[in-house]
């Protein structure tokens, strides 16, 4: 029997607005930023799409819980300063967030819009709204009258960064301590240009100076001044630590040591923050070959084979114990490594670097695994194949299999407690850490993790040390 009743005919479900990118083949030849943004119309429109939803969950995907549904309603409405003024009531670095969060694995990944379409591009509308404030001369937050106590903040990465500008909206005199000569953390030392351009990170630093933070550079304390001196003979109240984890990670594997082998965070900060790929302007230089592997597959992986591809490389593998569905990189940097030309040798694990007589690489034995049953990290353990092993043809090898923190915090802290693999232990609620008045987070108590997870961190401490000097009034 058939029906008079007209058939409903579905929408095709919708795609995020494309961000225009440079070309591929352009863009391997530079390091401008790759890609540029929406503009006002590209954005009103994507904003458009959002439902508004009355019990909206992506922002239970936001660590920091940007109000999403709030500012994208004030694109509609092309309020794009109310937009901004709306996001930094809990993100104090969108132009960071919205080009480096993994967005496909928070906020997006909670929109309703995304069950049958793709999300609304959450992170490019956040960047564009923070680009567009930042060009069109952004106001000072308001800031409580000053309170007359002191806190010192070891790092100016994401974390430091947060807890800082946190606690000089409340009336804290606040000073950050930084070990190198320019103030970022990582996002200006392994982040590259193509994907963060460093005047980005250099204006956020700018307005936490304007907003009052002193911040003091080639500064390493547990060298210059221990933290106990901080607080004992330089009249700081408390202390926040947000050191990271920048020590690397090496494989233990025959040839580790030869001259063309790399830490990723060697690399890159060579690269980025001493500008090697401006040499001779400036004169860092960095070697490397036409034929690169670079070792493991984050963030970091990523970005060592985009910047080797930048610096002249022919052939760059990213070599891959696990499938492409374990990746833990952004998506977005895996979609752009591949547009670019790197090759992924995915399912491949090292087990030997091959060298020369004068210890140049000439090679690197790789085995085929398979993926075997869940380890503790809940992910499939990934188990060699007997008998597959081959040989890549490379010169120049970058391992990127992972950070850890550097002690040098924990050795001149009597009395601070430390987990097994040296991350800070602190109370999760406040940051605070076994000794009293010093507060940690960021990279330094979980590991090697994400901007926005140490900005949370941040905010949390600056919190924690707010509840804990107001019982202390001056
Ligand atoms: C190459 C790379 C790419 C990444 N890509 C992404 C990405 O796309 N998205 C994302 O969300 N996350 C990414 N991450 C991770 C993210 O950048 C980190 O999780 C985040 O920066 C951690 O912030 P933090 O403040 O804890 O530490 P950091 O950013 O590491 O900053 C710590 C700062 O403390 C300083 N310091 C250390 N010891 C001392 C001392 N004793 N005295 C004074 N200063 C000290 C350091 O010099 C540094 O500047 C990436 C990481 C790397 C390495
Ligand atoms: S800060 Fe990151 S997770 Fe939060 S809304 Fe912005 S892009 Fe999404």
């Amino acid at each position: 029997m058939s029906s008079d009743k007209p058939k409903r005919v579905r929408k095709p479900p919708t795609k995020k607005i494309p961000m225009p990118e440079q070309d591929p083949a352009e863009r391997i030849k530079n390091f401008e930023e790759v890609a540029l943004g929406y503009t006002v119309e590209l954005a009103v429109a994507e904003a458009e799409k959002c439902l508004q939803c009355r019990n909206p969950r992506c922002m239970s995907g936001c660590p920091v819980e940007v109000p999403i549904k709030e500012f994208i309603e004030l694109i509609t409405k092309r309020d794009f300063m109310g937009a901004a003024a709306k996001i930094k009531e809990t993100n104090s670095l969108p132009a960071i967030c919205g080009r480096v969060c993994p967005q496909e694995s928070q906020c997006e990944a909670s929109c309703i819009y995304g069950i049958r379409n793709e999300p609304i591009a959450i992170g490019r509308l956040e960047r564009f709204v923070a680009d567009y404030a930042r060009e069109h001369g952004e106001g000072l937050p308001e800031m409580a009258p000053k309170n007359g106590f002191r806190v010192a903040v070891v790092g100016s990465g994401p974390s430091g960064l947060t807890c800082a500008g946190d606690l000089a909206k409340l009336g804290y005199e606040v000073t950050i301590f930084e070990a190198f000569h320019k103030p970022g953390g990582v996002l200006v030392y392994g982040i590259p240009q193509f994907r963060l351009p460093k005047d980005i990170v250099q204006k956020e630093v700018d307005y936490l100076k304007r907003m009052g933070v002193e911040l003091k550079c080639d500064y390493v304390i547990g060298k210059i001044r221990t933290i106990d001196q901080l607080m004992n003979e330089d009249g700081y109240d408390a202390v926040f630590v947000g050191s990271g984890a920048g020590a690397p990670n090496f494989l233990n594997i025959p040839g580790i040591n030869l001259v063309d082998v790399y830490s990723a965070n060697e690399f890159l900060t060579r690269v980025n923050l001493m500008k090697a790929y401006r040499f001779p302007e400036y004169d860092t230089p960095i070697k490397i070959g036409k034929k690169v592997a670079v070792i493991g597959g984050g963030n970091v992986a990523m970005d060592a084979s985009r910047t080797a591809l930048r610096l002249g490389a022919s052939d760059v593998h990213i070599v891959y114990r696990r499938s492409r569905k374990e990746l833990p990189a952004r998506a977005e940097e895996v979609h752009h490594a591949e547009e670019e030309g790197v090759q992924f040798q995915l399912l491949t694990n090292p087990v030997e670097i091959i060298g020369d007589e004068k210890g140049n690489v000439v090679g690197m034995r790789c085995i085929r695994m398979e993926l075997g049953e869940p380890d503790e990290s809940g992910r499939r353990r990934p188990v060699p194949i007997p008998n597959s092993d081959f040989v890549i043809d490379v010169n120049t090898v970058v391992i990127a299999v992972g950070n850890s923190p550097n002690p040098i915090i924990s050795q001149t802290t009597p009395g601070l407690e430390v987990s097994k693999w040296g991350g800070i232990l602190i109370d999760e609620e406040t940051g605070m850490t076994s000794r009293e008045g010093i507060f940690a987070g960021g990279d330094i108590v979980t590991g090697a993790a994400t901007v926005i997870s140490a900005m949370g961190a941040g905010k949390r401490a600056a919190r924690g040390i707010h509840e804990y000097l107001s019982k202390k009034k001056k």
